[in-house]
């Protein structure tokens, strides 16, 4: 008898042991389970990220007339891409509105503010690419194009090819609609007397601020799509013809769903050297690095080691975003579901 009532706890704590078992493990399935909703409840809706250029003035030296202009050209910008990315609008009609925007507003040195060339003439440089089909389009000194980053979307959308330059480009860029003008439509007289210090050498390579403000966007949109595009007048007093790294695919910009969407500032010579985007997306991309560690090598050692200053924009198909640079400042926003900010320093 005795023997019977002890099997029988026996076995009931076995059974007790086992049913504690079960519940513990699908308690701990739950919660896995719950973490990975939360972390795909985690991916925003939509990232927009924008910046007016790297090199901008130290802290101390920034008229305060110029910083409100920044920082009111930043918020405005990211009203224009929020408007379209909330109401499930595409991110490439996103990078386009908000580029066009900038490259209309004098303070950057993109479209309207572009500064000059050796020779006195504006030569404009923009690029745009689609992460989904690593489709891009890009021109290379325009100097009649009014809104380069147009004519760039229409090289990618409406011609067989990647980057136009010249006469072809503004020849296509008539063709399919773009508004062409006259290159006087460009002057600037304080871009003009910029380019006219830095060719006398009166400034020193160190103090040149005059190439600030080329401006970029990266986009991550509400259909899970990266895009990123990028314009600019190039640098103050480069040779005329030499094109910089913004209209190139791979050093300026570059965007891949299953990597990062990125625009680039700074000095393009060495963007081009380093393929800067392209080389941000491999790190993303093949070695699993992520987005602000791979951003931050990049700009803080490879570049910074190398005497290239400048910075970038990134944003990954998570929503996770990175705006590195190693020069004074770097005008740049960011906006989200949510969230909102705009930074000139750090
Ligand atoms: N990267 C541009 C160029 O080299 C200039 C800039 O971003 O400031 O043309």
């Amino acid at each position: 008898m005795g023997s019977s009532t002890g099997l029988k706890n026996v076995w009931m704590s076995k059974y007790f042991n086992i049913c504690l078992l079960a519940i513990v493990a699908f308690w701990f399935v739950g919660c896995a389970e719950k973490q990975l909703e939360e972390d795909a409840v985690k991916v925003p809706e939509y990232v927009m990220v924008v910046h007016g250029g790297a090199g901008v003035f130290d802290s101390g030296n920034m008229p305060e007339e110029r910083r409100k202009a920044y920082y009111s050209a930043m918020e405005d910008a990211l009203d224009i891409g929020e408007s379209i990315l909330k109401n499930g609008g595409r991110g490439l009609d996103a990078v386009t509105e908000v580029i066009i925007f900038l490259e209309d507003h004098p303070i950057f040195n993109a479209g309207r503010g572009s500064v000059f060339s050796n020779d006195g003439i504006n030569e404009l440089d923009a690029s745009i690419m689609a992460g989904a089909d690593l489709n891009a389009g890009a021109v290379g000194g325009v100097s009649t194009v009014r809104n380069p980053i147009v004519a760039a979307r229409k090289v990618m959308e409406q011609s067989d090819h990647v980057f136009l330059t010249g006469r072809g480009a503004e020849q296509f860029a008539a063709s399919v609609g773009c508004e062409i003008v006259d290159n006087s439509f460009f002057f600037n007289q304080e871009r003009f007397d910029e380019m006219m210090r830095v060719r006398e050498s009166v400034m020193k390579e160190k103090e040149n601020n005059s190439d600030r403000g080329t401006v970029g966007v990266a986009v991550l949109d509400s259909h899970g799509n990266l895009y990123a595009g990028t314009s600019t007048g190039g640098m103050t007093n480069k040779r005329f013809g030499r094109i910089g790294d913004s209209p190139i695919i791979g050093a300026g910009t570059y965007a891949d769903n299953k990597g990062v969407a990125v625009s680039c500032t700074g000095h393009g010579e060495f963007f081009i050297r380093y393929s800067v985007a392209h080389d941000l997306n491999a790190l993303v991309k093949y070695r699993g690095m992520s987005l602000d560690s791979a951003a931050n090598y990049i700009i803080h050692e490879k570049l910074a080691e190398a005497g290239g200053g400048g910075g970038l924009i990134a944003v990954d198909a998570k929503g996770n975003y990175s705006m590195p640079f190693n020069t004074f400042g770097m005008v740049r926003g960011v906006v989200k579901p949510g969230y909102r900010n705009t930074a000139i320093y750090d």
